[in-house]
């Protein structure tokens, strides 16, 4: 049996689903070490708390930029805040993005402070969101969001991705980015639902390292590489009333089971930071939870690197959470709890408590000097006391041709297909069609919030050379092919009568609805149907009788339901980024065959909320599962069949692997990508079992006719579960192995 499969290995293409390969994230090298040791033997405790303490860029400028007028430092502050209170880190902007060079005059002035001005020269490290993509620098390369990068299902976009973004970081004197969010994407409500890559583990634990490794490669000190973090640690995404920074309540189980995995693959992939959940689970505020910062992140997964706060998180203790009784104690949790660093990010009050705790002795010294040592370590492995300053030299590639081609790449790979009645698309190039709706004239739609500014929403500072999906449909079949009527706002008619004038004179319309930008807070609603005026444009075209594509532009899964039965095409772009158009213009007119799969359930009902991984008794006496479309679905021009699913034996042990095997058939006539998806469903179990879980993927291209044999390979790692006494355990009994339409069952002893 196992020669058999050894022979088809040549022809075959092996399943990534194996866990990840660890490589440690801080280069423990004793000479590291030693060097963290003797410097930390030099400072005072005023150095070392200061270290500690990041504030924003806002705290140390005088004007704020917009964009007529240029930001600027203020020099006195930025002194005080590295020679006064010995500051380790800034971050983030004020309050739009920055050129290359004015970054570097920047950077080179905090650095030639912090280097030269100061006792001991320790650089700052500079942090920013650069979550899409090189956010704040102009011109920087922004990549689809997390969410449709999780629908490109495709792990080496997601590395490209983390190269990209480093090199272009780099190249703006920045060493260490906010991202990626390890949070699951399981409440759709929740308006950072984009930044996540999905509600399933797997999925978003494969992207997730596969991004880390293209961002830091095996050296984040090297010229090109920067230190990612994780955020946000843990259990953030998952309000109960949807809402931005509201509480959670999840049991240990269930943290195990959903919500630690992602991030232990972050720290196996190496992330050398982690970034503190800016609300609370279980009553308890992620900044002050011992057991979660220190028990399990320390003790268990064995994170060696720095854990920084949220924003302004560890103050709101007391002023939001009403945990500490003073904003002094609040510091104390927070440090005690296990917090490095601590964003303040407005002021020195972080500084001045802690350094009052220490000299009471409320905090031991101990506890500084292990958060100052984590703190030197990431600075010495991004090599910034050998060379703090930005380097010129990086300018040469920053928004070069290649990325844009790999940005156009990977927004391609992300737009789903979702539905094709009698095939409307693609659509002729020689049609006439009208372009309608809030989202088809506008690049902030398709980029999301963390795009030159925070909200994303300043159009006017978007680059305008790129084009909007109205540009890029004109590009595509001529001006003279398309009209345009907006037809309505996000929420408020503003020419709908126009539209259906319009719609009556066209062979296709094009109706672009979905989301304004948002990110965080005010990012929150109320409801997940889509904006009734938004509804109500879809209606009256519908009225018309025309043939109508949906696209979807959106953060989160706005519902359609109502609108979707008398709809031919659907496609759902979510946030495409920066080369959205170009890429939505080629899958709705068959230059590029589609091939993303949805990283999320969609649904059909607001209180419908049910994931693609149910328990038995939530499809039980009445209970139903009925998503608009599951997780893991989306269209292709061609069609796929599967057959021949084998595994290596019927029945196996605990320790033993299950290797196997399926054929892939492109049996349409037209080359494409197919996201091969093997889904484990584990029968009966001490605690119950999901109806199927994602346990390997692979992404393969076949051209028409072409079969292609793909491996799989599922050991104890695939077959486990949070048991009953919140361990990882594994337990015999029947599974049965899905890819496709194939099933296959098989036993462990
Ligand atoms: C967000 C973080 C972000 C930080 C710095 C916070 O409000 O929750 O995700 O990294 O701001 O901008």
């Amino acid at each position: 049996m196992k020669s058999y499969f050894k022979s088809l290995l040549l022809l075959s293409i092996l399943f990534i689903v194996l866990g990840l390969k660890s490589i440690d994230p801080i280069k423990k090298s004793d000479q590291v070490d030693q060097k963290v040791k003797d410097l930390l033997a030099k400072m005072t405790l005023e150095e070392k708390v200061g270290q500690m303490t990041q504030v924003t860029l806002q705290a140390v400028s005088k004007v704020k930029g917009t964009k007529d007028q240029k930001h600027q430092l203020d020099e006195a502050k930025l002194e005080e805040a590295i020679k006064k209170y010995h500051v380790g880190s800034i971050l983030n902007v004020y309050d739009v993005a920055y050129s290359l060079d004015y970054w570097h005059e920047m950077i080179n002035k905090m650095q030639n402070i912090a280097t030269k001005e100061t006792r001991l020269g320790i650089p700052l490290i500079y942090g920013i969101d650069a979550i899409h993509g090189t956010t704040y620098t102009l011109g920087g390369t922004l990549f689809p969001q997390a969410i449709s990068m999780a629908a490109t299902w495709n792990t080496e976009l997601a590395k490209k991705e983390g190269e990209i973004t480093a090199y272009e970081t780099r190249a703006s004197g920045i060493p260490w980015n906010f991202y990626p969010v390890m949070d699951i994407g399981r409440q759709p409500l929740w308006p950072r639902l984009w930044e996540t890559y999905g509600e399933d583990v797997y999925l978003a634990s494969q992207l997730g390292a596969s991004y880390i490794k293209g961002a830091q490669g095996d050296d984040i000190g090297a010229p090109d590489k920067i230190a990612t973090c994780l955020k946000h640690y843990v259990g953030y995404s998952f309000p109960i009333n949807g809402k931005d920074r509201t509480p959670a309540w999840i049991s240990e189980r269930m943290l195990r089971e959903y919500f630690l995995p992602t991030f232990e693959a972050g720290i196996l992939a190496g992330a050398p930071t982690i970034m503190v959940n800016s609300s609370e689970v279980d009553g308890i505020p992620g900044h002050a939870n011992y057991h979660l910062l220190t028990e399990i992140l320390r003790n268990e997964l064995n994170f060696k690197g720095l854990v920084v706060s949220d924003w302004e998180d560890i103050i709101r203790l007391h002023t939001r959470d009403k945990m500490a009784e003073s904003p002094k104690e609040a510091v104390r949790i927070a440090v005690m709890a296990g917090v490095d660093m601590s964003m303040v990010p407005y002021d020195f009050s972080f500084y001045n408590y802690l350094l009052e705790l220490v000299k009471e002795g409320t905090v031991p010294m101990w506890r500084i000097d292990e958060a100052v040592s984590r703190i030197l370590r990431v600075k010495m492995q991004l090599g910034l006391f050998e060379n703090p300053y930005p380097n010129k030299e990086l300018s040469k590639k920053f928004a070069c041709k290649d990325f844009s081609e790999a940005n156009l790449e990977a927004s391609r790979e992300s737009i789903i297909l979702a539905k094709n009645r009698d095939k409307i698309l693609p659509i002729s190039k020689t049609a006439k069609v009208l372009v309608t709706g809030p989202t088809a004239n506008l690049l902030s739609v398709m980029n999301g919030g963390w795009t030159i500014t925070w909200q994303g929403n300043e159009e006017t500072l978007y680059p305008q050379e790129k084009n909007t999906v109205l540009e890029a449909i004109q590009n595509k079949i001529g001006k003279e092919n398309v009209k345009y009527v907006e037809g309505t706002g996000f929420d408020k008619n503003i020419n709908t009568d126009e539209a259906i004038a319009e719609a009556r004179n066209s062979d296709v319309v094009l109706l672009c609805l979905g989301e304004p930008t948002y990110c965080e807070t005010p990012g929150n609603i109320v409801d997940l149907n889509l904006d009734k005026a938004q509804i109500d444009l879809a209606d009256k075209i519908i009225e018309t009788g025309k043939p109508i594509v949906l696209i979807m532009l959106e953060g989160r899964p706005r519902l359609i339901n109502s609108i979707e039965p008398n709809i031919d095409g659907i496609i759902l772009g979510f946030l495409p980024g920066m080369e959205g158009g170009n890429a939505l213009a080629d899958v709705l007119f068959g230059d590029y065959n589609p091939n993303a799969k949805l990283p999320i359930t969609y649904p059909k009902h607001p209180n419908g909320i049910t994931l693609y991984d149910y328990k038995p008794i939530e499809k039980f006496d009445g209970n139903d599962y009925h998503p608009q479309w599951s997780f893991g679905y989306g269209l292709s021009y061609t069609t796929f069949e599967y057959s021949n699913l084998k595994i290596s034996s019927q029945e196996i042990t605990e320790n033993e692997e299950l290797t196997g095997k399926i054929d892939v058939k492109n049996t349409g006539n037209r080359a494409g990508k197919e996201v091969v998806q093997l889904y484990l469903t584990d029968m009966y179990g001490s605690v119950t079992r999901p109806n199927k879980q994602l346990k390997g993927f692979q992404k393969i291209s076949l051209n028409p006719g072409e079969t292609k044999t793909v491996l799989f390979k599922l050991n104890k790692d695939h077959f486990s579960f949070i048991g009953q006494d919140n361990k990882r355990i594994v337990e015999p009994g029947n599974f049965v192995v899905t890819i496709g339409n194939q099933t296959v069952n098989f036993s462990l002893k």
